[in-house]
């Protein structure tokens, strides 16, 4: 026969992921927004905060569970591809169960410490500890799309209204002057307001 504790235990374990908050712990739900293409993760700082947890341990988790790439641009995530916000916070409590909750009494108040190549969650509620899971940073910072000074190779796609070539290059427009429809350039970008840029041809 189970102990009346073991039940306990047994039943906290079973309880939905969602149910993890306490009243001194609360992981703030993921505010998510679409971008094009992106999902932006608007208050990723607050929830790493949460959590207390460094931002780029938690954003490698998420990159690796989610199966894609993005970057950190101040206190926001960046994960390219359209991911709903329910898919977001599961990840981030699954964060949490993995590397934040004591397994042994259930508390936040953990912290990991690094022994050789091991990490290990040392609760400091109880003294427990257990290893991790260590996860290759797998977090590139992407080259921006478009850069000034930059040379690239662009499709001229179609003759703007002022009589500039227009390129696209993902979601920016470019103007280059002196060119013509269909044909292939290299140009440097000279100045980007928004997601238009202004282009030269490029002199090599
Ligand atoms: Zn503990």
């Amino acid at each position: 026969m189970p102990t009346y504790e073991e039940l306990l235990e047994r039943v906290k374990k079973e309880l939905p992921e969602t149910s993890i908050s306490r009243e001194r712990f609360q992981v703030p739900e993921a505010e998510v927004l679409l971008e094009g293409q992106t999902t932006v993760l608007r208050n990723f700082a607050d929830i790493a905060d949460a959590i207390n947890r460094k931002l780029q341990d938690v954003f490698a988790f998420l990159l690796k569970e989610l199966g894609t790439s993005g970057s950190l641009e101040d206190r926001r995530a960046l994960f390219k591809g359209r991911l709903s916000a329910d898919k977001i916070n599961k990840r981030i409590l699954s964060y949490v169960d993995e590397y934040v909750l004591c397994a042994e009494c259930n508390r936040p108040d953990t912290h990991i410490v690094k022994e050789g190549r091991i990490a290990i969650l040392q609760c400091d509620a109880c003294g427990a500890r257990r290893s991790l899971r260590v996860i290759k940073k797998a977090v590139k910072t992407e080259e921006p799309i478009l850069q000034t000074g930059k040379v690239y190779e662009v499709m001229i796609q179609d003759i703007g209204k002022k009589g500039d070539g227009v390129a696209r290059r993902e979601n920016y427009v470019i103007y280059v002057p002196g060119t013509t429809k269909g044909v292939v350039v290299k140009i440097e970008v000279e100045k980007i307001v928004g997601n238009v840029a202004f282009a030269k041809l490029a002199s090599e």
